[in-house]
């Protein structure tokens, strides 16, 4: 029957909520993954459609801009020449009409020349001052005219002729940036250098610095070093105003040759990135100190043309647009934009769908479920588990319990079968045998009425029933009814009981059957369990206004352990002393109830070999 219920309540449990818990879990599972796998297609569709679009539009941009001949984003046009790209300050042309303007006319280019012969080889400054003043008088052009004063005062300044040097070289000053020598450097720029040591001119030499940075997008590499330097020399000279100027005059000029060396570089790898050969609608991606975009193409003399666009005005508006971001292949992540962008990456922000938010919301909630889900099957399991282990345990308590009373019934129905047939069949005719026969029968009936009354009161408490008649009982009388109950098995198992009982302690308000029956579990126990010393100790006295009834025995004890738990119904303490001795496990349980239903309670102390006092304490009737 109980196997049946058991059967009943596991099916249950696996068919209301194992099963659908399982399979809930199954298809929430694959629908999610259907639905993430659904959204990432979707997601990388929408990402191809928007890459497709971006790179066309983004062509289109970059087209418009090759055909403006002038346009803030692009950085720069630059010829192919000879399978050489060409840069600007390679083809200057104010470097060129330099190199014609001083080299005509012959007179003049050879004044020039006699002047630097006597200067750096020969050491004659004097020679080399009066050819300088010479190609000055001969000078036709305001270019040649500034040159040669340049170098005029430049043999004077090695002259230490100072004044007449810096008077020269304040006039070179004034030429316009645009007059330059055969590197690219202005050369008011040099008469500057000249002028350094002056405190007069620096706001000229200001001015003169700030207009030759400003005067090309690109500077030839040695114009960009003799400004550095010289910004390098004026910062050691100026005075204090002039320090946030020339800090930010640096700053730009040190961007301006980072800029210039990532030309540099794009020359040499023009070719690796074929860029020495028009190619319509294809925009390498040149990452350097700013990232640029490079376009070909042929001009209509078949020249091949480079264009280099600043790349982040193009990016600006995809970027700020769609969520998304531009970068250089040779970086991880992303991915290409299209074949005509070599070199260029772009990541979509929350790339990959399981970041969507929406998809990261849907994850929670149905984790969230799951979690809820599985914690409440685990909850439900748990409880089931621990009813059904509740009710296997009482199960098996019962079951030891009939097998018990069973056997505590049998063994005095034995005796009494015995001893009665052996008086029937009239063997002993022996008048003090005889007594004793009967003694034991009767003795014997008085234990199985004991073990009946025992089952009987807790199978009425257990109902519920009230099972108590209450009058006043006078205590030591009542004690001394259950010690003479016992009289005869005390005696024939040779137990020294011995009794210490105050007689003067007033009445209490009790059912003397039932604290009868109380005490003689008590008694009955301390000789069960008394081992080889068969001395038990009964008091009865008073204590803080209660009556305090004692058992002692000096037999096996009990285990710290235990001491609560020998109060519980049927429970046994699984001693191997206990095994040999028959018992139900009901009779402290008893005690208890019937003590507590007094108004009073019991407890032991105890230890294993020590022996065992349990104390009663009932409330006194005249004090209450
Ligand atoms: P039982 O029928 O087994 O004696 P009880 O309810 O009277 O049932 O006692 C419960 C358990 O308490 C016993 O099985 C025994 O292990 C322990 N016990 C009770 N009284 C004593 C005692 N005087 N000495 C040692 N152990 C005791």
């Amino acid at each position: 029957m109980r196997r049946t219920r058991h059967g009943w309540q596991l099916i249950v449990f696996v068919g209301a909520i194992l099963l659908p818990s399982v399979a809930l879990v199954v298809v929430s599972q694959r629908t999610m993954q259907q639905s993430l796998e659904l959204a990432g297609k979707r997601r990388l569709d929408e990402q191809r459609a928007a890459k497709e679009r971006i790179a066309r539009e983004m062509l289109a941009r970059l087209e418009s801009l090759k055909r403006a001949a002038s346009d803030p984003q692009i950085a720069l046009v630059a010829r192919v020449e000879s399978g050489h790209l060409l840069l600007p300050w390679e083809s200057d042309p104010a470097v060129r009409r330099f190199r014609e303007l001083t080299a005509r006319p012959p007179a003049f280019a050879a004044s020039l020349s006699r002047g630097e012969q006597a200067e750096f080889a020969g050491r004659d400054l004097d020679t080399a001052a009066r050819s300088y003043a010479e190609a000055l008088r001969l000078s036709a052009d305001p270019l040649q005219s500034a040159y040669s004063r340049l170098l005029l005062a430049r043999a004077l300044g090695k002259q230490r002729r100072t004044a007449e040097a810096a008077t020269e070289a304040r006039q070179v000053l004034q030429a316009p940036v645009d007059m330059v020598d055969e590197d690219g450097v202005p050369l008011s720029v040099e008469a500057a250098a000249l002028l350094l040591a002056s405190p007069a001119d620096r706001t000229a030499i200001r001015r003169v610095l700030t207009q030759a940075a400003e005067a090309r997008a690109w500077q030839s590499p040695i114009a960009a070093f003799t400004l550095s330097n010289l910004a390098d020399q004026l910062q050691q000279a100026l005075p204090a105003e002039h320090q946030a100027w020339i800090k930010d005059f640096r700053g730009r000029l040190t961007a301006s040759i980072r800029l210039q060396e990532q030309l540099q570089a794009l020359q040499n790898d023009a070719a690796r990135l074929g860029l020495l050969e028009p190619r319509k609608s294809v925009w390498t991606f040149y990452q350097g100190a700013e990232p640029w975009l490079v376009g070909t193409d042929q001009a209509a003399d078949g020249q091949v043309l480079v264009t280099v666009v600043r790349a982040l005005d193009v990016f600006r508006p995809f970027e700020a647009a769609g969520n998304l971001h531009f970068f250089a292949s040779t970086e991880p992540g992303g991915e290409l934009l299209a074949d005509d962008f070599p070199g260029l990456k772009v990541l979509f922000a929350g790339a990959g769908a399981a970041d969507a938010p929406g998809s990261r919301l849907t994850n929670w909630l149905y984790y969230g479920a799951l979690f809820v889900l599985v914690g409440a099957t685990a909850f439900g399991t748990s409880l089931l588990w621990r009813s059904l282990r509740r009710e296997m345990e009482l199960a098996e308590t019962r079951s030891q319990f009939v097998a018990s009373v069973s056997h505590e019934l049998k063994t005095p129905l034995t005796a009494i079968r015995m001893f009665a047939e052996t008086l029937q069949m009239g063997r002993s005719q022996d008048k003090e045998v005889q007594n004793e026969y009967l003694e034991t029968i009767c003795s014997e009936c008085e234990r199985l009425s004991r073990l009946v009354n025992n089952v009987l009161l807790f199978a009425k408490i257990e109902q519920g029933k009230s099972v108590y008649r209450f009058r006043r009982v006078a205590l030591a009388d009542n004690l001394r009814r259950a010690v003479h109950t016992l009289s005869y098995p005390l005696a024939q198992h040779g137990f020294e009981l011995r009794m210490d009982l105050d007689e003067d302690l007033p009445a209490v308000n009790a059912d003397p059957d039932a604290l009868e029956q109380a005490v003689l579990n008590l008694l009955t126990n301390a000789m069960k369990y008394s081992g080889e010393k068969k001395e038990i100790d009964l008091r009865l006295g008073r204590r803080n206004g209660e009556a305090v009834i004692q058992v002692t025995d000096y037999g096996v004890g009990i285990a710290a352990g235990e001491h609560a738990r020998i109060f519980e119904k049927y429970y046994r303490a699984p001693t191997p002393e206990n095994q040999s001795v028959p018992g139900t496990g009901l009779g402290l349980t008893l005690v208890a109830q019937i003590v507590r239903a007094h108004g009073g309670c019991v407890d032991v102390e105890s230890a294993p070999g020590k022996g065992s006092t349990f104390t009663i304490r009932l409330p006194l009737a005249s004090e209450t």
